[in-house]
């Protein structure tokens, strides 16, 4: 196995010139802890952002950076200002992150930003292709990096890519007003694993995937032409001992060893024993609902009055994107808010909110947590918030109610927290009241739980988990259980081929011989392969069938004077030698008229879905529907009609984006074995890409040759990408 190399904005180093020399600590926040068990010794590299621009570093220190980085197992992408003001403040953080966020709003198309983010991703992508060979595991992360995965796989087709995105995925709804939307999907389906907090970013993503680039995507693998990329979700979690164990030291502490700020207070708590501390704790940051949040303390204050002078806020908000317009806005209304309420509401004896606009060192954060009886996060959208989850690892002794909105990604592993809707302010006022007045023995009981779960799953789990699956996607388990057709096994099938006495080919038309196209009519023979279809027909001792569920007047107009062999209708009707189609099943049609209006009604209520109507069968196509939309119908059509069937004469398949309803005795693997039967082959091959095609695969001899069009799972013994692969082998035959 090769190397593991990470990449993401910013390296886990900080570095600091300062006169002329300079200081390199390696950074302690969530990612790089929980990268721990991924990025050690020397077979891993970290790739990204030093945090000093080109214009930051003087020459004469390129290369101690450089060395001190090396140390730490880190390799530097040099970018200028101007490169960081487009594609970090300017594409990633005021069209991506608000966009991501649903702050359609503050979200700006610009394309000078949109063209820096593509040649800065570009110099990322190139500083891992200038160190990644083709046998290595590379992560790229987060929002900044999308375009990534695509540049590398381009030029490194075998590295294994995995990408995390760590903030939400928004609804197609939102995520199509992007002007480079399609540009932006295809540079993460350069993955082999896309991996998201949630479930609901997961769905999001494929349902964008699927409607914006009219992929196939079946539960979560994307299917391209020769490869299927996995999408998954790995809730992140946090470095708990760490936080638990900060917290228990910091208990520990008497008298004048513990901090100032714990020391300030304890006096507090001393003071006024009954009044509880409610914290919250985020980047100054439009996503984390913090004026919300003021106003709706301000709501709970003049709805239960009695707990004026009882209660008391703490807003730490730490400095974020300053450069950014909005965050400046941001900081200035939420100053005016907090100076009005306290201006209004405070007494000689009580200031309703504390107010801190800085970032504090770690051991503060542990005394802000480990003092408040509450920690209440009600960000409007966040991808995870793992400040939920730290103030949860603190609690020591259990007690502590956490309030939490449901629109954080942490909030779907965190249902024993009290969870709101951050708009609804009624709610969060009573809330704070029942967290207020909540009973230790029910904190108790509830934190047990979150802690269980937040020790089990913790950020290295995480890393492990998506690392693991990353791996399993580089071996292939899992996902295709055929073999691939190599050179090595092409050859071999067409030595059989050659050397055979007898032989009998049958080929599926549509998906197989040539692509879908959205009027099934307009997917007529092309030249090129009516001169393969003559070649194969003319080849001695070889008898070929083209096998199809299409209906025999189409097939009679397009093959008749050719005088192919063909089976339609899935086995109703055969054809031989140029002579009118007759049926080789009998079957009986009456359910037809039952089963009609059924079909009808789905075709009336599902836009651009329409029935085929064939001798023995009736075909409900949704090919041209909304993709989410058709699928939807597709399961109810089957519901209805498995409950309108009950009993064994007519079965319904599910095919590529049609569904069929046909006599249960025809199918293709039927029709190809009565075939079989009719001489002494020595030479059976098979080709579909579709579910009827199983039925062959399935039901022809072992020794057989069956061949699936396309990844998805079968019962084929062998598989190729697509038509024109299709095409490539059955030309090998005729050579
Ligand atoms: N944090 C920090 N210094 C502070 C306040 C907070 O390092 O002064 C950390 C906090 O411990 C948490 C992170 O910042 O790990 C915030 O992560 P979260 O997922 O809650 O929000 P994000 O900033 O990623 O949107």
């Amino acid at each position: 196995m090769g190397k593991t190399i990470i990449i993401s904005n910013r390296l886990p180093v900080q570095l600091q010139i300062s006169d002329g020399g300079l200081s390199a600590q390696p950074s302690v926040g969530g990612l790089a802890t929980g990268m721990k068990s991924v990025h050690h010794g020397g077979e891993s590299l970290w790739i990204g952002w030093s945090g000093l621009t080109k214009e930051d570093i003087p020459s004469e220190l390129e290369g101690e950076i450089d060395k001190a980085l090396a140390e730490n197992g880190c390799s530097k992408v040099g970018l200028t200002q101007h490169e960081i003001d487009g594609f970090y403040f300017g594409f990633s953080n005021r069209t991506i992150w608000p966009l991501f966020h649903y702050f359609l709003e503050y979200t700006e198309f610009e394309l000078k930003f949109w063209e820096i983010y593509k040649s800065v991703n570009q110099k990322f992508a190139d500083a891992i292709l200038e160190k990644a060979d083709d046998n290595d595991i590379i992560w790229v992360h987060d929002y900044q990096l999308m375009l990534v995965p695509q540049m590398v796989k381009e030029k490194r087709p075998n590295a294994t890519i995995g990408f995390f995105l760590h903030i939400p995925f928004p609804s197609y709804e939102i995520f199509r007003t992007l002007p480079w939307r399609e540009e932006v999907l295809e540079g993460l389906l350069g993955s082999d694993l896309i991996g998201f907090h949630t479930y609901d970013y997961e769905r999001h993503f494929l349902s964008s995937v699927r409607r914006l680039l009219g992929l196939d995507v079946s539960f979560n693998d994307i299917y391209l032409e020769n490869r299927v990329i996995k999408v998954d979700s790995f809730p992140m979690g946090i470095d708990y001992d760490k936080f638990h164990n900060a917290a228990l030291k910091s208990s520990a502490l008497k008298g004048k060893e513990r901090t100032d700020l714990q020391k300030k207070l304890d006096n507090h708590k001393k003071a006024a024993p009954d009044t509880k501390l409610i914290v919250s704790i985020d980047r100054l940051d439009y996503s984390k609902g913090i004026a919300k949040r003021i106003n709706a303390f301000e709501y709970f204050l003049n709805k239960y009055p009695e707990y004026k002078e009882k209660v008391r806020l703490i807003i730490l908000a730490v400095p974020s994107r300053a450069n950014v317009p909005q965050y400046k806005l941001l900081k200035r209304e939420i100053d005016e808010l907090v100076g009005r309420i306290n201006g209004e509401l405070s007494t000689v004896n009580w200031t309703p909110i504390w107010y801190f606009y800085r970032s504090l060192p770690f051991e503060n954060l542990i005394d802000l947590y480990t003092s408040s009886d509450i920690a209440w996060l009600t960000p409007l959208r966040d991808g995870m918030n793992l400040v939920a989850k730290e103030y949860i690892a603190t609690r020591t002794d259990k007690t502590g109610v956490l309030i939490l909105s449901e629109m954080a990604g942490s909030a779907y592993e965190m249902n024993e927290a009290l969870l709101i809707n951050p708009n609804n302010f009624e709610q969060q006022a009573d809330t704070l009241k029942r967290a207020i007045t909540m009973p230790k023995e029910e904190q108790m009981a509830r934190n047990m739980f979150l802690q269980n779960r937040l020790r089990r799953y913790s950020v290295e789990v995480w890393a492990n988990e998506f690392m693991d699956s990353l791996k399993s996607q580089k071996q292939g388990t899992g996902t295709y259980v055929s073999q691939k057709i190599s050179p090595e096994i092409l050859e071999w099938i067409t030595s059989k081929y050659n050397t055979a006495k007898k032989r009998l080919l049958f080929l599926d038309y549509d998906g197989t011989l040539t692509g879908f196209h959205k009027d099934p009519q307009k997917a007529s023979p092309d030249d090129e392969l009516y001169q393969l279809l003559d070649a194969l027909h003319h080849q001695e001792n070889t008898t070929l069938f083209l096998i199809s569920g299409r209906d025999k007047e189409t097939f009679s107009r397009w093959f008749l004077d050719k005088k192919y062999n063909m089976i339609v209708e899935h086995g109703v009707w055969i054809s031989k030698d140029g002579k009118e189609f007759r049926l080789l099943e009998k079957v009986k049609g009456e359910w037809m008229e039952k089963i009609m209006p059924v079909l009808e009604s789905f075709v009336d209520r599902t836009p651009g879905s329409f029935i085929e109507e064939k001798n023995y069968s009736l075909a409900w196509h949704y090919r041209n529907t909304d993709p989410d939309f058709g699928e939807k119908r597709a399961t109810e059509l089957n519901t209805v009609l498995t409950s309108l069937i009950g009993n064994d004469d007519i079965s319904v398949l599910n095919g590529n984006k049609v569904m069929e309803v046909k006599s249960s005795n025809v199918n293709k693997g039927r029709a190809s074995v009565r075939m079989l039967g009719e001489d002494d082959y020595d030479f059976v091959f098979a080709i579909g890409d579709d579910w009827t095609d199983e039925f062959m695969f399935q039901e022809l001899p072992q020794n057989a040759i069956t061949v699936k069009v396309g990844l998805k799972k079968t019962h084929a013994r062998y598989h190729v990408e697509g038509v024109s692969k299709v095409r490539g082998l059955l030309k090998e035959f005729t050579n």
